[in-house]
């Protein structure tokens, strides 16, 4: 408690937000290293964050789940390769318990403002359900993507069916005999679309550009392979690992040499020709950009989906929204009753706008306004003592999130040793290796497969122009650099 104060204001050297495989992970890595001086704050009734959120039928990991998981906490019982969305979101909370965090967590308490004091070296707290907080060090967790994103369609708020965004899927809405529309077609629509598309009267499916899809590796994993690897651990450290390094292969086509991507692009084109009979849907699905510009789907259901008799897909812009109808560019109007977002997620900004603010009152957006960037992905100058999780430039196009996240939670966990043990009040990067740090990072996407002929993704900052979600390389070139903290890249005041 603060002394002087009007209200009760908590203190804690750390304060973490979120509790998706970053809040928790981090929480779980300070646990182990003694320090509990910690509080987690989670706007949610629960843990999870995106696999808590995203429920959605058919949702489901795209990335292999025994390398999409902690490395310290393997699980034996995945029953699938890629598995599905309950079965994580399990293993999250099984974790959470496991490692006693839920006294530490205050769940439906959601960081709403963060004020770096200046004078006093402390971020001042206040949260979504009115508590003050002080705290020495502020961890973001609150994930790259799980801010929904919506369309700009002129008449949406005259709809007078019922609509929802794929991670707020409405589970009491019965979509049976439903005329549903679909806008969008990335990484969610194509998981939902094949389980709506079994329900649902018909679907409307206004895609803008078609995504590249590969065949999914999937399968159930076997009794027999679950209970060898409960036995013998060496041999799921091994599965692990050969997954790790078949992935991270694939840097070569995004990075290295995006020509070699070409051979990706036919598999995925005599995957369209496989699943898809009709000329006119096969062109409608594939893609005239290249392949990995955007972010490359797998999936074994959803061309057959769009292949059924009870779905359209319309590549004609959107006109407006109306009150039971979609009316396209082209005039035609289509009678709905349900319109479901497959639009993703605000992913270009980390933050919100007005809820971060550094040295001088800077509103950490304002400090991004020519595209966010930080140090390592995880330190950003004028923002003494705050560290993100997944911060600018940590996303992945090819390997599993969780690596990056636990080589992000070492390198957070370094510098909090360092300040206790040499009692440093705060850290604050210094611009300049902040910018020769991003130069370097903008000079690799250059020749990678994003920058390709202009691409255009959600990876992209409209803003600014710049990529400012991926990391551009091996996975293990980030983990090596994260790997101690560089105290001589910061302010440090004692
Ligand atoms: C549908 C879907 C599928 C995905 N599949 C994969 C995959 O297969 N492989 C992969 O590598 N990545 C995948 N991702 C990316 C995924 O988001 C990351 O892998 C990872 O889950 C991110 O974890 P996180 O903890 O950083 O964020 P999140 O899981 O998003 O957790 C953020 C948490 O912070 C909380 N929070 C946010 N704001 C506040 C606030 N102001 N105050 C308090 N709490 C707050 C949220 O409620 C949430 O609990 C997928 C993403 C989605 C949406």
């Amino acid at each position: 408690m603060v002394k002087g104060s009007k209200q009760a204001v908590t203190h804690a050297r750390v304060v973490i937000v979120g509790t998706g495989f970053a809040g928790l992970g981090m929480a779980i890595q300070m646990k182990k290293e003694g320090q509990t001086d910690f509080i987690v704050l989670e706007k949610a009734g629960d843990v999870g964050g995106t696999w808590r959120d995203n429920n959605y039928p058919g949702c489901a990991c795209d990335v292999q789940s025994h390398l999409y998981s902690f490395s310290f906490e393997p699980n034996p019982n995945w029953t699938r390769m890629f598995a599905p969305q309950p079965e994580i979101w399990n293993y999250l909370r099984e974790v959470t318990d496991k490692h006693g965090l839920r006294p530490f967590i205050r769940f439906n308490s959601g960081l709403q403002k963060a004020v770096w004091d200046e004078s006093a070296h402390l971020w001042r707290i206040t949260t979504s359900d009115g508590a003050e907080l002080t705290a020495n060090v502020l961890i973001s967790g609150m994930g790259g993507l799980s801010r929904a994103a919506y369309p700009n369609i002129k008449g949406l708020e005259t709809f007078k069916g019922k609509s929802f965004h794929s991670q707020d899927w409405a589970h009491d809405y019965d979509l049976k005999g439903k005329r549903v529309a679909v806008i969008g077609t990335g990484a969610s629509a194509i998981q939902f679309v094949p389980k709506v598309q079994k329900q649902a009267a018909h679907i409307d499916l206004y895609q803008r550009t078609p995504p590249w899809i590969m065949p999914k590796p999937d399968r159930e994993i076997t009794d027999s392979e679950r209970k060898l690897f409960k036995r013998f651990p060496a041999t799921q450290r091994a599965f692990r690992s050969a997954i790790y390094w078949m992935l991270e292969s694939r840097v070569a086509g995004f990075v290295i040499n995006p020509r070699l991507m070409k051979v990706v692009e036919r598999v995925a084109r005599s995957h369209i020709r496989k699943q898809i009979k009709d000329p006119v849907l096969r062109a409608k699905v594939t893609p005239d950009y290249t392949i990995g510009c955007k972010r490359v789907l797998i999936s074994d259901d959803y061309y057959p989906a769009l292949a059924s008799s009870n779905v359209d897909v319309i590549t004609t812009g959107i006109q407006e929204v109306r009150a039971n109808s979609i009316v396209t560019t082209d005039g035609v109007e289509r009678e709905i009753d349900t319109l479901i977002f497959g639009t993703g997620f605000h992913a270009t900004d980390p933050l919100p706008t007005g809820m971060v603010y550094g040295e001088n009152g800077v509103d950490i957006m304002d400090a991004w306004k020519n595209g966010a960037e930080a140090y390592k992905g995880t330190t950003v100058n004028g923002f003494p003592n705050l560290f993100l999780i997944v911060g600018p430039n940590v996303g992945l196009g090819h390997s599993s999130m969780v690596y990056m996240i636990e080589s992000q939670i070492a390198y957070v966990l370094d510098a909090l040793k360092l300040m206790e043990k040499k009692n440093i009040k705060s850290l604050d990067v210094k611009a300049e290796p902040q910018a020769a740090y991003n130069r370097d990072i903008q000079k690799q996407l250059d020749g990678a497969i994003w920058s390709v002929g202009g691409c255009n993704s959600w990876y992209i900052d409209p803003k600014s122009g710049k990529n400012v979600t991926l990391w551009p390389g091996f996975t293990w070139a980030f983990r090596r650099k994260l790997r101690k903290f560089d105290a001589d890249a910061y302010v440090r005041r004692a």
